[in-house]
């Protein structure tokens, strides 16, 4: 996609603070941290969002992250635990797939949990998914 900005991250027209790249992904800082150590994995190859994508390369992301990346935050920034998150079209501003990484640590001010408050009643919604 030629006007796609992370494309040309991962073609190097755009420079970003790279932690890790092979033939199929790049792995870098993001611009806008949510805590500190966010990171970005993304497909070299365009893909809008994970229900576009090729399996074999979220298999591949996942591997890195799990073997590489997540290692490489408790090591250097020691980190306790990581929250991984992606967005899909809804509150996706990036049109082309990205895994955020988010590291967290003891009393980070990070939200990943902000509807609590919502009122459903999971009886209802577990009849209507499960609805034949
Ligand atoms: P999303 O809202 O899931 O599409 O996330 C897009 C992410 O890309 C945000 O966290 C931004 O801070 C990040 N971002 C945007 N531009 C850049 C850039 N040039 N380099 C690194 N991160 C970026
Ligand atoms: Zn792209």
């Amino acid at each position: 996609m030629n006007d796609c900005l992370f494309c040309k991250i991962g073609n190097g027209e755009i420079p970003s603070y790279t932690i890790y790249e092979d033939e199929v992904c790049k792995a870098f800082l993001d611009i806008e941290p949510l805590t500190n150590g966010h990171i970005l994995v993304i497909p070299k190859k365009h893909y809008i969002n994970v229900i576009d994508a090729d399996l074999d390369f979220v298999t591949h992301a996942f591997s890195i992250i799990k073997e590489d990346l997540y290692p490489l935050l408790q090591k250097k920034l020691n980190c306790q635990g990581l929250t991984i998150c992606q967005n899909n079209k809804y509150g996706q501003e990036v049109k082309h797939l990205h895994f955020h990484l988010i590291p967290r640590y003891t009393d980070d001010e990070f939200k990943s949990h902000t509807n609590k408050d919502l009122l459903i009643d999971t009886k209802d919604l577990f009849e209507k998914i499960t609805e034949k």
